[in-house]
């Protein structure tokens, strides 16, 4: 008679998970655990609790020790999952793009509170598409154009609004290029990025996950830690209605140079806004008539 294999219990694979991933300096650790466990089995938190006896297969356990493997080298559980939550909803990540921030929800609140959102709303720098679908969801009476320069990161913008429903018109261009405003169908209400501002002097402060993971075209700006801004500032001008509002997200270190930035182009109330930290986080400026 075959003997059957006693099956690893649930409450044995997250505590081991848990102390590798504490080893490691991953915290935390015990939440990781839960996470990747969750997204191999499909069972809720909630049940890995209450049913810490229940037996984990094999199979199960096969799949999460490559997941493991692949969080032990820092890869950021996003992409592992493939999956991020933004503005409530669940976007699909991938190594093309840059994993949504909680902070940059704060973009899309700020938007969704103006007076008037007519003639839609510009996102130059899509990545996942979090911020136009976002807008979307919220009000799927205003138009949402979204650009981003890697046609990579635009097709997964294009699957998250297909999933989500969210009805957007993508174009594929550089944020960057001059003629931008010819290109789109503007002049737009509100103009919004979350360009690239980190420089090339940080790199070695940012956590692996972000360093060695995520696509450095997406976070670091070359050359000059202001270049996206300084571009913006003049040519997001042709590309709003008169009155029409720009909403930069902004690294913490850099919101007076970038208010600065905007009231030396012509810009009217110009504003730096915290994030939930406390920390300088987007600046709001609105198209002189
Ligand atoms: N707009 C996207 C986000 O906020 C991508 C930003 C980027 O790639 N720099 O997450």
């Amino acid at each position: 008679m075959m003997e059957r294999k006693p099956q690893t219990t649930t409450r044995a694979v997250l505590d081991a998970a848990a102390d590798r991933l504490r080893a490691a300096g991953i915290e935390p650790a015990r939440r990781e655990a839960e996470w990747l466990i969750e997204h191999v089995t499909g069972r809720s938190r909630l049940d890995l609790m209450t049913h810490p006896d229940a037996g984990v297969e094999a199979e199960v356990c096969e799949r999460l020790e490559s997941l493991l493997q692949r969080r032990l080298t820092r890869e950021p559980l996003q992409y592992l999952t493939g999956e991020a939550g933004f503005f409530g909803h669940v976007f699909l990540v991938t190594p093309d793009v840059l994993i949504p921030r909680p902070e940059t929800e704060l973009l899309v609140e700020w938007i969704l509170g103006r007076e008037s959102l007519d003639h839609g709303v510009l996102d130059l720098g899509t990545g996942s598409g979090c911020i136009p679908v976002s807008v979307r969801l919220a009000r799927p009476d205003v138009a949402c154009t979204a650009v981003d320069v890697d046609g990579k990161a635009l097709a997964v913008a294009r699957e998250n609004a297909a999933r989500l429903g969210a009805d957007i018109r993508f174009v594929e261009a550089d944020m960057l290029d001059g003629g931008l405003a010819d290109r789109l169908a503007g002049p737009f209400s509100v103009v919004v990025s979350n360009p690239p501002y980190i420089g090339r002097e940080e790199q070695s402060s940012l956590q692996p996950e972000v360093v060695e993971h995520e696509p450095h075209r997406a976070l670091f700006a070359e050359g000059d830690a202001l270049r996206f801004y300084r571009h913006l500032a003049h040519a997001a001008v042709d590309l709003l209605v008169d009155g029409g509002w720009i909403c930069l997200e902004i690294h913490a270190d850099r919101g007076a140079e970038v208010v600065a930035l905007l009231q030396e182009s012509g810009w009217e109330g110009v504003r730096l806004h915290q994030d939930l930290a406390g920390r300088d986080r987007m600046v709001c400026a609105r198209r002189g008539p």
